[in-house]
């Protein structure tokens, strides 16, 4: 079949791509303790049944103790590669729901974006598996074996990848992997992944008394958890933003820069925020080690009493170079945190299964294939960009299945505001996207691929 061929199947398409999209981020599978997790599931069902849709044998694949993924697959001929597809059907939290301009969950379209929680992060990676399964195998039998996995915790947790990754290595067993978790640079400016950082948790708690004391009877001599935590976390970085822990890994970013004033126009941050660290853009967002703290718990402001705070708690995120030792950065920066713990104070660490960083092979069949796919959808040329963000699953791939091709891409953009409020996608980089992996799956028609 012809590319003109496909890309009009995929289009005619559409109205069902966005209306399963739209079903998608009306579930708010959130995967983080508090929430409920029957949301989770309910989009793993619903995951499941687009996939069936699209002619993909799929079930829900269940995890012991946390949130179910989807997999599903369609046999190609024995001789030909096996293609993994990669999605997360979990979602981050809508943080402020009352700070969106529309509901979180409630998908609207509006200016040719959809717009709600996972509608780009990554429930848009869901559809386009689907949408370019669907147009590649009206033709007749894929030319290549496909598995689809959508995990269910992506987002909340990394605790079960290795049960889900190792302990089902027969079934994910695949040659290429399509990780449909990335971005467009710009809007219609067809982006290729070429790293991702690191990335871990650690959650550090301060205990000072065992209850609450009076701070007027012993206030003075006593510290409180609170100043002994901020202490801890105000030395991690030094006066002019650059982290202080020592043996973190970093190195000069060697592909696309990003200017400073794109950089604040896309953060948003106040006009007057001086930035931190020292490198360009690139280096402190793709190349370098970034902490940044994430949640701080202790008595709430309009709870306030004249009291000695026992205990504070804080989470601290820290993002890691690709290539970086995670397990060593991680155990760096909780030996930093101990060794400045202020006044004796008691401290208690929590650490996350850290997620490497990646960098991918740009010399690989898939990839070559992957960058054409990509012009020929958009009609432009392909951008090669690395990605600040973390996908733990991908390191873990690599890892069990030595060898395997990887390839990060979606349909995201600059303007999709990723675990931030009022998240959208754009639908016509969602058509684009579908058709690139349309012509992805079909490039292994050809045998000598
Ligand atoms: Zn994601």
């Amino acid at each position: 079949m012809d590319t003109d061929q496909l890309r009009s199947r995929i289009h005619e398409d559409m109205p069902r791509v966005v209306d399963e999209l739209s079903r998608l981020v009306a579930i708010p599978s959130i995967g983080y303790d508090g929430y409920d997790p029957a949301n989770v599931r309910a989009s793993a069902e619903l995951t499941r049944d687009i996939l069936r849709h699209a002619g993909v044998g799929a079930d829900l694949l269940e995890i012991e103790g946390g949130h179910p993924a989807v997999f599903g697959s369609v046999p190609g001929p024995a001789d030909r590669p096996t293609v993994l597809l990669y999605a997360h059907h979990d979602v981050q939290p809508a943080a402020d729901p009352d700070a969106w301009t529309m509901p979180p969950f409630t998908p609207t379209v509006t200016g040719g974006r959809l717009y709600g929680r996972g509608a780009a992060d990554d429930k848009s990676g869901i559809v386009i598996h689907a949408a370019a399964l669907r147009a590649v195998r009206a033709d007749g039998p894929l030319p290549c074996s496909v598995k689809v996995i959508v995990e269910g915790e992506e987002e909340c947790s990394t605790q079960h990848l290795p049960e889900l990754v190792r302990g089902h290595g027969d079934l994910l067993r695949s040659d290429v992997a399509v990780i449909a978790d990335g971005g467009n640079y710009r809007t219609g400016v067809p982006t290729i992944g070429t790293s991702i950082r690191g990335a871990t948790h650690l959650t550090v708690r301060v205990d000072v008394l065992p209850i609450a004391q009076h701070s007027g009877v012993f206030g003075g001599p006593l510290p409180d958890a609170i100043m002994a935590l901020s202490r801890m976390l105000a030395s991690l970085h030094d006066d002019e933003g650059e982290l202080t822990i020592d043996g973190l890994h970093g190195f000069p970013w060697p592909g696309t820069q990003v200017p400073e004033d794109e950089f604040r126009d896309e953060s948003r941050v106040f006009p007057e925020i001086e930035l931190l660290g020292t490198g360009t853009i690139a280096d402190r967002t793709l190349s370098k080690a970034a902490i940044n703290i994430l949640a701080f718990e202790a008595p709430r402001v309009d709870e306030v009493a004249n009291q000695i705070v026992p205990s504070a708690r804080a989470v601290v995120g820290l993002r890691m170079a690709p290539g970086e030792d995670y397990a060593a950065a991680t155990d760096r920066l909780a030996a930093h945190l101990r060794a400045v713990a202020p006044w004796g104070v008691r401290v208690q660490i929590d650490t996350e299964e850290p997620g490497a960083g990646y960098i991918v092979d740009p010399t690989t069949p898939a990839y070559r294939s992957a960058r054409a796919a990509l012009t020929a959808a958009f009609d432009r040329k392909v951008v090669e960009m690395g990605s600040g963000g973390s996908i733990p699953l991908v390191p873990m791939l690599a890892e069990t299945f030595p060898g395997i091709e990887v390839l990060i891409w979606g349909a995201g953009d600059h303007r999709s505001n990723f675990h931030s409020i009022d998240e959208s996608v754009d639908i016509e980089d969602l058509e684009r996207m579908a058709v690139a992996e349309a012509l992805f799956l079909q490039s292994f028609e050809d045998a000598d691929r």
